[in-house]
């Protein structure tokens, strides 16, 4: 077994497929002690974890007390979802739950694990943001790129806050990935194969991403080896945003 992570804790929201699956078997696989919480409880069933718990992330005192009780080392918000729609096609309502759910939630993360990471002098924060956001725009994203550029901003401002701490905080910038919910998108345009073939094609290198690449970051951000980075949104995307 690899000890990249040997004898951290790390709490992990929306753990139960994709992404957060992914930085959950991967955190075990280097040692990691992993509480995996997801707001679907069937998803939860075969993961590796030492302790998983259905947990969703816009319940801010359930949210707050699980961290508390766990007291980690690491904390991943990988919660979010995606709206599909131009402004024009967007309600408050939407927007308001897309925010309150990709967002507020990791506000309400951080501000209850700052104090416990405080007491211990080190931390890691991860934030799943997109490089949707204010890196890149793309067609029929408002609601997720306001949202996701907002974590940037939020990711930065931790960061500086807590940088004499001990506490670092980073934000994954991910670009197409290969996770259940993005063939739930290409079969909602109605011509899955289409909207596969441009997908692809977004990315210069020619494929969508693995949720294991992914993984892959989120362990070197919460490992020591990325003791010298924080604040900075680390973007992995095949090279979308390159031109
Ligand atoms: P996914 O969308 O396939 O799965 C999302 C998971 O979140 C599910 O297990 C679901 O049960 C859980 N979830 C939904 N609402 C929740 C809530 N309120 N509380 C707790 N859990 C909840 O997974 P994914 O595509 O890997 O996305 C994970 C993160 O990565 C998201 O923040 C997403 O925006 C980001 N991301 C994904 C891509 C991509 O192409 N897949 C690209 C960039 C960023």
């Amino acid at each position: 077994m690899s000890m990249r992570l040997n004898g951290k804790k790390a709490f992990i929201t929306a753990s139960g497929q994709g992404i957060g699956k992914a930085i959950c078997e991967k955190f075990v696989a280097e040692n990691s002690e992993v509480y995996a919480t997801d707001i679907n409880e069937e998803l939860l069933k075969n993961l590796p974890a030492d302790r998983t718990s259905v947990l969703d992330v816009t319940h801010k005192k359930l949210l707050q007390a699980e961290i508390k009780k766990f007291n980690p080392d690491i904390l991943v918000n990988c919660a979010g979802i995606v709206h599909a729609g131009s402004i024009l096609d967007s309600s408050d309502d939407q927007f308001d739950f897309a925010v309150s759910l990709n967002v507020k939630s990791m506000f309400h993360a951080i501000q209850a694990v700052v104090p416990l990471m405080i007491e211990k002098k080190s931390g890691s924060i991860i934030n799943i943001g997109s490089v949707v956001s204010s890196i890149i725009g793309a067609p029929n994203r408002f609601i997720y790129g306001v949202s996701k550029a907002a974590i940037i901003g939020l990711t930065k401002s931790v960061a500086l806050e807590f940088v004499s701490k001990g506490i670092r905080c980073n934000c994954i910038c991910p670009g197409t990935v290969d996770t259940p919910s993005l063939h739930q998108r290409l079969e909602d345009t109605g011509d899955y194969e289409k909207a596969m073939k441009d997908f692809v094609a977004r990315q210069p290198m020619g494929r969508i991403g693995k949720s294991g690449e992914i993984a892959s970051l989120a362990v070197y951000l919460a490992s020591d080896e990325s003791n010298f980075t924080t604040g900075q949104a680390h973007i992995i995307d095949g090279g979308w945003s390159i031109g």
